[in-house]
C-alpha cells in the first residue's frame, strides 16, 4: 500500500481562507497580541509568520517584543494591560520563555477568554468536560487532517505517543470526544512498538527524528506526524533538514495516509491561532461565531 500524503499546508490555506470570510462578515475587527521576550531566532520567525498571517486574514495583530532580561512582574503587568484592551481578543506568549520567568504564572494570568493558545487551566478544563473551549491549535489541526481523508473516528483505536500538555493530553481528550478509544504512550510505555501496531490513527508527538519505524504502522493507519526535528542534510553541505518522528518513506509503505514533515501538521497550527483569535472576537463581542469555523 502506499499511503495517501496529507497535504497539510493546502487544508491550513483552505481553513485560512474560510477565517478571512469569517473575519469579514463580523461586526468586530479580531486583534490579536502577540507578545515576545528575548530574540531567540526561531521565535522570532515563529512570531513573523503569525503577524503575516494575522493581517491576510483581517485580523489586526499587536506586536510586543520585550527585551530577554523583561523582569516576570513587568510581563505580568502588560498581560494585565492587554487583558483590559478592548481592541485585543486573543493573546499568545511565545513559549519558551527566559528561565528567570514561570511559564506557568504567565499561562494563567491570561484572561482564558483571550487564551487563544488554549493552555489556560480553564480551557484545559473545560475542554476535558466537553464544553466549548479556545482549543489548544496543534491538536485541532491533527483531528481536522485525520478527519481529511476519514471524516468519522468513531470506534478507531488511536495510539498518541507523547503526553506534553500542548499536544499529547489535548489530542487524547479530542479524539475521545470523536469516539475513538485512546491510548497514550510516553518514554516509559513498555513495548512502544507493539503499542504502536495496535493503532488505527498513530499521532507521533515526541520529538525525536524519525523514531517510529514503518514496521511498527499497522497495515492501513492513519499516520499524524506532530514532530519537528532537524537533522543535517546528506549532501555534506553541513545545512540542516526537517524530519518528523516517523521515518515517512517506510511508514508510507504500509499507513492508508500519513502527513509529512515538513507540510503536514505544522501549517494547521497557525491557521488553527487564527480561527481561536476570530472565536474569541465573536464570543467577547457577544456576536455569534460563524458556523463555517465553529466546527
Ligand atoms: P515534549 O518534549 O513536551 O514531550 C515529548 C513527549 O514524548 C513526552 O511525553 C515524552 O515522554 C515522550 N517521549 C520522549 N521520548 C520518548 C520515547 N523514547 N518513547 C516514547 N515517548 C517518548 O514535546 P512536545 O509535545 O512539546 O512536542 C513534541 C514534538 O512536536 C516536538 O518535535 C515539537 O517540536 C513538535 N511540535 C510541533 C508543533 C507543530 O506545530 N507541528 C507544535 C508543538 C510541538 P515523558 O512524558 O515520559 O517524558
Amino acid at each position: 500500500m502506499t499511503a495517501i500524503r496529507i497535504d497539510g499546508k493546502a487544508v491550513a490555506e483552505a481553513l485560512r481562507a474560510t477565517i478571512g470570510e469569517a473575519v469579514a462578515s463580523l461586526n468586530v475587527t479580531p486583534g490579536l497580541a502577540v507578545v515576545l521576550v528575548g530574540e531567540d531566532p526561531a521565535s522570532q520567525v515563529y512570531v513573523r509568520n503569525k503577524i503575516k498571517a494575522c493581517a491576510e486574514a483581517g485580523i489586526d495583530s499587536f506586536h510586543h517584543t520585550l527585551p530577554v532580561e523583561t523582569s516576570q512582574a513587568d510581563l505580568l503587568e502588560l498581560l494585565d494591560r492587554l487583558n483590559a484592551d478592548a481592541s485585543v481578543h486573543g493573546i499568545l506568549v511565545q513559549l519558551p520563555l527566559p528561565g528567570h520567568i514561570d511559564e506557568q504564572t504567565v499561562i494563567e494570568r491570561i484572561d482564558p477568554a483571550k487564551d487563544v493558545d488554549g493552555f489556560h487551566p480553564v480551557n484545559v478544563g473545560r475542554l476535558s468536560l466537553g464544553l466549548p473551549a479556545l482549543e489548544p491549535c496543534t491538536p485541532r489541526g491533527c483531528v481536522i487532517l485525520a478527519q481529511s481523508v476519514q471524516p468519522d473516528l468513531s470506534g478507531l483505536h488511536a495510539v498518541i505517543v507523547g503526553r506534553s500538555n500542548i499536544v499529547g493530553k489535548p489530542m487524547a481528550q479530542m479524539l475521545l470526544a470523536e469516539n475513538c478509544t485512546v491510548t497514550i504512550a510516553h518514554s516509559r510505555t513498555r513495548d512502544l512498538a507493539a503499542m504502536c501496531r495496535q493503532a488505527d490513527i498513530l499521532v507521533a508527538a515526541v520529538g525525536r527524528p524519525q523514531m517510529i519505524k514503518g514496521e511498527w504502522i499497522k497495515p492501513g493507519a492513519i499516520v499524524l506526524d506532530v514532530g519537528i526535528n532537524r537533522i543535517p542534510r546528506e549532501d555534506g553541505s553541513g545545512k540542516n533538514r526537517l524530519v518528523g518522528d516517523v521515518a515517512y518513506a517506510e511508514a508510507a509503505e504500509v499507513a492508508s495516509a500519513i502527513t509529512p514533515v515538513p507540510g503536514g501538521v505544522g501549517p494547521m497550527t497557525i491557521a488553527g491561532l487564527l480561527r481561536n483569535t476570530v472565536i474569541a472576537a465573536a464570543r467577547l463581542a457577544g456576536e455569534a461565531v460563524p458556523g463555517s469555523i465553529s466546527r
